[in-house]
């Protein structure tokens, strides 16, 4: 089959890497800067990749892997090269306000998420293997033709990912709440430690974190960009999910205020348990 990928980056040159190893496929790819386009191809990540569209009208599925913001006009320039039966299914990671963008314009599109990234950004953060084992939600909506579906979930199921169908606001509720969330927790966390006022107990800090502070500060020290982008295009969701977890931290405070250590020790049980719910 002849994959287009529009945005070289971190997930655009992942998915290319692991598509271009089956002999089948043809990976086609279209990048913002030509550097990029020359280093797919010198590194055999793509067969061919331009700057401009238009390479995109000998592609049969088209995943668009550009940042959030640029997803709308990259549609808007893309629509007049694709050939008429072509798929288009992008990885952005909101999928309401994508669908309500893409749908009305394209009938053959299919929304997509996969559930899989790193800190890092840019071609050269591309990996192998980045979503084995990790969820892909498909989010089809009711005009989307059923062999589309077919076709972008037996691509990405040969990813070894695993494979969740749902509706777009469903997903974007969802992910408020273990993606978006954790971003902004996480960034809030790091900014809170660098309000240390006392340079020599921020430098103590700063040479004491270990795994505990890797693994809380990880989603906040990632692509910024990314960032803004959830907390814009997922506004309504991100803010419920913020509103109670300020809540939950209030709550917190008061219990630490009131010294009720007791309470303390029986919501850490239940958070305890509750973790088992999402991660294993
Ligand atoms: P990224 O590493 O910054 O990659 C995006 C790439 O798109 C850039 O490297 C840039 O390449 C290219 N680009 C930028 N504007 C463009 C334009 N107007 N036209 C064509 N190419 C353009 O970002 P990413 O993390 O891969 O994110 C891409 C998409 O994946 C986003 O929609 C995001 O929501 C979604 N996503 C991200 C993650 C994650 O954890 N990172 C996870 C799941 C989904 P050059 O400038 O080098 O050409």
């Amino acid at each position: 089959m002849r994959i287009g990928i529009v945005g070289l980056g971190l997930i655009g040159g992942s998915l290319a890497i692991d598509f271009q190893r089956f002999p089948e496929h043809t990976l086609l790819g279209v990048s913002r800067r030509g550097e990029t386009c020359r280093q797919a191809v010198a590194r055999g990540i793509v067969d061919n990749a331009s700057q401009d569209l238009g390479l995109m009208t000998a592609a049969e599925v088209v995943f668009l892997c550009t940042p959030l913001g640029a997803i709308e006009e990259t549609v808007n320039q893309l629509i007049p090269h694709l050939n008429p039966n072509t798929i288009l299914t992008d990885v952005g990671s909101v999928k309401a306000s994508v669908v309500e963008t893409i749908a009305p314009r394209w009938r053959n599109f299919v929304g997509g998420h996969p559930m899989a990234g790193t800190a890092e950004s840019g071609l050269d953060a591309a990996q192998a293997d980045l979503f084995v084992d990790r969820p892909y939600v498909l989010t089809p909506i009711n005009s989307t033709p059923s062999a589309a579906l077919e076709t972008v979930a037996s691509l990405v199921q040969s990813l070894q990912c695993r494979l969740y169908q749902c509706q777009p606001d469903e997903h974007d509720r969802a992910v408020a709440w273990i993606s978006h969330l954790p971003v902004m927790v996480s960034a809030s966390l790091i900014a809170a430690c660098l309000s240390e006022p006392d340079a020599a107990v921020l430098d103590l800090a700063q040479k004491l974190a270990s795994s505990g502070f890797r693994d809380t500060s990880r989603v906040g020290g990632g692509n910024p960009e990314l960032g803004a982008m959830m907390a814009k295009y997922n506004q309504p969701a991100l803010l419920r999910a913020l509103t109670e977890y300020r809540h939950q931290l209030d709550r917190l405070i008061n219990q630490i205020e009131q010294s009720n250590w007791e309470e303390i020790e029986q919501r850490l049980i239940e958070t305890q348990e509750g973790r088992g719910g999402f991660v294993e």
